[in-house]
């Protein structure tokens, strides 16, 4: 972050092949600014309504949106975060053939089912996860 961005408080990366824009919020709450893209430099004093809009206009133009990210956003958005396919709870301490380490695998698949599994790191032991 450096103090050009100080006026910003969220922005929005689209992307279609390799046009770029970005749409940027700032931390007034209405200030509205466009980069690239065929409103290249618009900008609007609505908000949040205004970037929706956009962001709607745009991935129906057939951009979609690289990221998003708080710039100066005061509330931290910790969503974003445990997203990422936390494990859960109920991880045995370790193997119960041969007591090494037991791992959290997501995305396990046989030849019988997909899904996720605790799987040993070292005899291969395993255990579906059933929801
Ligand atoms: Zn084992």
């Amino acid at each position: 972050m450096s103090d050009h961005d100080d006026h910003i408080l969220h922005t929005w990366l689209l992307a279609r092949g390799t046009d770029e824009i970005t749409i940027d919020l700032w931390t007034d709450g209405y200030s509205v600014r466009v980069d690239g893209g065929p409103d290249d430099g618009h900008d609007s004093d609505q908000g949040r309504p205004a970037v929706d809009r956009l962001l709607a206009k745009y991935t129906e133009a057939g951009y979609r949106i690289v990221r998003d990210y708080p710039v100066n956003d005061p509330e931290p958005h910790t969503d974003a975060v445990e997203a990422d396919d936390p494990e859960p709870h109920g991880r045995p301490e370790k193997c119960p053939e041969c007591g090494s380490p037991v791992v959290y695998e997501p995305a396990y698949s046989d030849d019988f089912r997909e899904g996720a599994a605790w799987l040993c790191t070292g005899c291969k032991w395993g255990r579906w996860l059933t929801a």
